[in-house]
C-alpha cells in the first residue's frame, strides 16, 4: 500500500470538519487530498499535507506550499495555534541526500499534531502549520543554530554552533533523527542550510509574528499555543506514571501563570496525567514570542505519542478521535473563561 492510501483512509476522521481558509491555497484545509505521483514530492499524514504536483509559484525548494496559514471565518478567539513539526513532504532530493529510509525520516514529526489541533479553526483560532518535515528544518530553533561539522564551507560568523541544541545533534538543520540516527551520508553545502533558512525559516516565523501582532492587535493580548507531540520513551522508565502532557511555559516566564493553570486543570479534570516544564521547558518559539508583560503569551503542549498513535508504524490509533474530542474541549473550555491575562486585571482580582 502507498502511503497516500493510508492517509486516504484516515482522512474520514476529520472529513466533517468545516473547510479552513488557506492562506496559501494548495490543497490545504479540508479539500479532497490527492497523492503525489512518484517523481514528485512524497506526501504522508494529513489531508491537508497532500498536494496535486503543480509548477505553481508557491513551489519553495519542493514543497508546495511550504507551510499554511488555516484561517477561521471568524478570528473570534484571542488565540495563535502553531504546529511547527508536524509537516511530512518530503522532496526527493532530500530523500536523496539522507541515509535513512522514510519511516525513520519520519519519526522526528509530531505526526498528526495538526489535525489534532484542526478543531481550534473552526472555533475561531488560526491554526499556523508547516508542511516542511522536522529532520529537514526545525522552527523551534533560532535562525542559525548549525554544527560546522555538518557542512562543507564556513558558516556565516552569527551562526550559534555552540547551543546544546547543536551538540545533540537537534539544530535548525538537524543532524540526527529523534532515536539518534545520522541523516545525512556526507556533508550538506553550507549554501544549502541558508537557502533553507532563507526561504523557508524566516517567511514562516515572519507569517507566525504577523499573526501574533494581529491578534494582540484585535484581542489586547495574544495567546500562543506551541503544539507538540513526545516520543513515549522521552519520559524516562522512571516516570510512573508517565506523563500524558508536559506544558512548557518556561518557568512560568513565557506566560501569565494563570494560563497555565487553567490549562493544566483542564487537562487533568478529564484524566490526563500533566507535567510542567520537565522534560520540555518549551523551545525556541514558546520563550521567543512569550512575552507576558507585552500580553503575548505562549505555552507550550508536548503530547504523548503513544495516546493516539502506534510509534513504529506511525499509524493512527483509536485513541486518535478521543484524544481530538478531549482537546476541542479543552481549548473550548479554557478560551471560555481565561478573560484579560494582563498582569493589572490578575492583580485586581
Ligand atoms: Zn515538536
Amino acid at each position: 500500500m502507498r502511503p497516500c492510501d493510508v492517509a486516504h483512509r484516515r482522512a474520514g476522521a476529520t472529513a466533517d470538519a468545516p473547510a479552513p481558509v488557506s492562506h496559501y491555497g494548495g490543497q490545504g484545509g479540508g479539500g479532497a487530498p490527492h497523492c503525489a505521483d512518484a517523481d514528485w514530492p512524497i506526501c504522508w499524514g494529513s489531508p491537508a499535507t497532500m498536494m496535486l504536483p503543480s509548477p505553481d509559484p508557491a513551489d519553495v525548494l519542493g514543497f508546495v506550499p511550504p507551510f499554511a496559514v488555516d484561517e477561521p471565518a471568524q478570528h473570534s478567539l484571542p488565540f495563535v495555534f502553531n504546529t511547527g513539526h508536524s509537516g511530512a513532504i518530503y522532496p526527493p532530493a532530500f530523500l536523496a541526500a539522507s541515509r535513512l529510509q522514510p519511516l525513520a525520516l519520519r519519526r522526528s514529526e509530531d505526526a498528526y499534531v495538526d489535525r489534532l489541533f484542526g478543531c481550534v479553526v473552526p472555533m475561531g483560532a488560526p491554526l499556523l502549520r508547516a508542511n516542511f518535515p522536522r529532520a529537514y528544518l526545525d522552527v523551534n530553533r533560532e535562525p542559525y543554530e548549525l554544527d560546522p561539522r555538518m557542512f562543507s564551507g564556513r558558516l556565516p560568523p552569527f551562526a550559534n554552533t555552540r547551543s546544546m541544541r547543536v551538540a545533540g545533534g537537534l539544530g535548525t538543520v538537524p543532524r540526527v533523527v529523534a532515536d539518534g540516527q545520522e541523516i545525512y551520508g556526507g556533508r550538506l553545502d553550507v549554501e544549502e542550510a541558508v537557502e533553507r533558512i532563507e526561504r523557508l525559516y524566516k517567511p514562516y516565523h515572519r507569517a507566525l509574528r504577523a499573526l501574533i501582532q494581529r491578534t494582540a492587535r484585535t484581542f489586547g493580548q495574544c495567546i500562543l499555543i506551541d503544539c507538540h507531540s513526545m516520543p513515549s520513551s522521552s519520559l524516562g522508565r522512571e516516570a510512573d506514571p508517565k506523563a500524558d502532557i508536559v506544558l512548557g511555559d518556561r518557568f512560568g516566564t513565557a506566560c501569565a501563570p494563570l494560563l497555565t493553570e487553567r490549562v493544566e486543570a483542564a487537562f487533568r479534570s478529564r484524566g490526563f496525567v500533566v507535567v510542567r516544564n520537565k522534560p520540555y521547558a518549551g523551545g525556541f518559539i514558546t520563550e521567543h514570542y512569550g512575552e507576558p508583560n507585552l500580553a503575548r503569551h505562549a505555552l507550550q503542549i508536548e503530547i504523548n505519542r503513544g495516546l493516539y498513535m502506534n510509534e513504529a508504524s506511525l499509524a493512527v490509533t483509536p485513541g486518535f478521535g478521543a484524544l481530538a474530542e478531549a482537546l476541542q474541549d479543552i481549548v473550548a473550555e479554557v478560551a471560555g473563561d481565561i478573560g484579560d491575562l494582563s498582569p493589572q486585571r490578575i492583580a485586581a482580582e
